[in-house]
Order: C-alpha cells, then sequence, then structure tokens
C-alpha cells in the first residue's frame, strides 16, 4: 500500500519557507503581464503607422500588427524608437 507522505522537493521548499518568516515572491510572469496599463497601451501606437501596439505575452515588447515592427519594454518603459525597433515576420 502506497503512503501518500510523499512529497516532491518543491513543496518541501515552499513548506520551509512557510515555516519562517520568508514570504514566496511574487510570480514574475503575473507582474510582466500588469507592468503596463491597459488604459496606456490603448492610446500606445506605432510610430511608423500610427497603429495601435499589441504587448506581446512575455511583456517585453510591443508588437506593431501593420509593419510587424517590435518596440522593446524597459524598465515599464515602452521604448517607440524606430531605431530600436526589430521586425519580425
Ligand atoms: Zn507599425
Amino acid at each position: 500500500m502506497r503512503t501518500k507522505k510523499l512529497i516532491t522537493a518543491e513543496q518541501a521548499e515552499s513548506a520551509r519557507k512557510r515555516r519562517g518568516k520568508v514570504l514566496p515572491p511574487p510570480s514574475e510572469a503575473y507582474n510582466l503581464l500588469v507592468m503596463i496599463p491597459q488604459d496606456l497601451l490603448d492610446i500606445l501606437v506605432c510610430p511608423v503607422c500610427k497603429k495601435p501596439l499589441v504587448l506581446k505575452e512575455n511583456g517585453e515588447s510591443l508588437k506593431c500588427g501593420h509593419c510587424h515592427r517590435v518596440y522593446p519594454v524597459r524598465d515599464n518603459i515602452p521604448i517607440l524608437l524606430i531605431d530600436e525597433a526589430v521586425t519580425e515576420p
């Protein structure tokens, strides 16, 4: 008969943290998704063709669906410079 007391190393680690006073770090993926407010995203446009930009899934760049230029986001600030943009297919 199998015991259900087996836990993964990850579970053991999180249990250890809960016992101490260390709070688990917030999810990085969550932070990336919310780092640019939606109302700001709504007014951002591609400097080349003035079309709306779409935040990529990784939260680290903004893509223009029209000319396919991708603008980097650094320290939560979208860099909307044509020189900084890379063109993706
Ligand atoms: Zn564009």
